[in-house]
């Protein structure tokens, strides 16, 4: 079961600056949540603390009913797609999704395998030996998407992955995205400003605003107070 129960978690950044205040949130195994809100509410912050990416100053955060405060982040069953894609300029896309696995000595046959899954899931199966730079937006969202695919994981966090992209791309994307969720049978907790998207695709929308969580409810019980 991979469902993430935080309770009571804050975020102090060094600087003295509150960006979470004590927000308390349990999303459901499979459930696809959104976490909606404008820049600087407190949603990447969020996100980069169940991912082990920032310090929790108070609170716990429970994966899948343990206590992930002081697991590390290659220790815990997420994987995270960042808004900016984060791939490494000079490896392949094959070198690039297969990178995360290579870093936990992972066989090579079972690397290959699962790249070329991931590849084959995401069609993207043609571009394995092209740098990044030879890549379009949507190439390189779903080479991050892949990425993340290959280690199996029972939770994905997705900071703004589409946010790069044009509107067309984007449509197409989170069509693509609910697919995905349903073929992985994963948690997704996603990140983003945009309305549209929380509505098309949530399962849950968590409203934030100024560090603390408005409210939490389905797409169409929820009240937008932009
Ligand atoms: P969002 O993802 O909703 O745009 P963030 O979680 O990125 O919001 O940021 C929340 C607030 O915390 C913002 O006001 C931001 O400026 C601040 N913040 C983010 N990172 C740091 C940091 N390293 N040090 C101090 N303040 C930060
Ligand atoms: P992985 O396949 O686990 O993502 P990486 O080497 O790409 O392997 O990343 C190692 C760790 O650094 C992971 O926890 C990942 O989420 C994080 N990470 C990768 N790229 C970035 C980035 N651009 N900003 C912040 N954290 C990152």
């Amino acid at each position: 079961m991979a469902n993430v129960n935080l309770k009571n978690v804050t975020k102090v950044y060094p600087n003295g600056f509150k960006a979470v205040k004590s927000i308390s949130l349990d999303v459901l195994d499979q459930e696809f949540v959104v976490l909606l809100g404008p820049s600087g509410c407190g949603k990447t912050t969020t996100l980069r603390m169940i991912a082990g990416l920032e310090e929790i100053t108070e609170g716990t955060i429970e994966i899948g009913g343990k206590i992930v405060n002081d697991v590390e982040p290659k220790d815990r069953d997420i994987a995270m797609v960042f808004q900016n894609y984060a791939l490494y300029p000079h490896m392949t896309v094959y070198e690039n999704m297969a990178f995360g696995l290579k870093l936990r000595k992972f066989p090579k046959p079972e690397i290959d395998k699962r790249v070329k899954e991931a590849a084959r899931i995401l069609g993207i199966e043609s571009l394995l030996d092209r740098k990044p730079k030879q890549l379009s937006g949507g190439q390189r969202q779903r080479v991050a998407v892949g990425r993340a695919i290959v280690r199996n994981p029972k939770v994905f966090l997705f900071d703004e992955p589409l946010s790069n992209l044009d509107a067309k791309l984007r449509v197409q994307m989170r069509a693509e995205l609910k697919r995905l969720h349903k073929n992985l049978q994963a948690t997704i907790i996603y990140v983003t400003h945009d309305q549209v998207e929380a509505m098309t695709m949530a399962d849950k929308i968590v409203i934030m605003k100024d560090g603390i969580i408005q409210q939490i409810g389905d797409p169409y019980s929820v009240y937008f107070d932009p």
